[in-house]
């Protein structure tokens, strides 16, 4: 499963990548940005629980 953040949203404050280190890393701009291209399973759940946990619903799922 893949995961985006929109820019236009997010806030930098750093809550997905508390939650979810190893799927979401702030950036040299300042905003987050998902660092994988597929979340494996054991992943997902934490992935999952920082999009909900986003302030800003700046996180969105992909599904190709
Ligand atoms: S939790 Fe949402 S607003 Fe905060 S850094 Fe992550 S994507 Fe951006």
């Amino acid at each position: 499963m893949k995961f985006k953040v929109n820019k236009d949203l997010c806030i930098g404050c750093g809550a997905c990548q508390a939650t979810a280190p190893d799927v979401f890393e702030i950036g040299d701009d300042g905003f987050a940005f998902c660092k994988l291209d597929d979340a494996s399973k054991d992943l997902i759940e934490d992935a999952t629980d920082a999009k909900e946990g986003c302030p800003t619903d700046a996180i969105e799922e992909v599904n190709e």
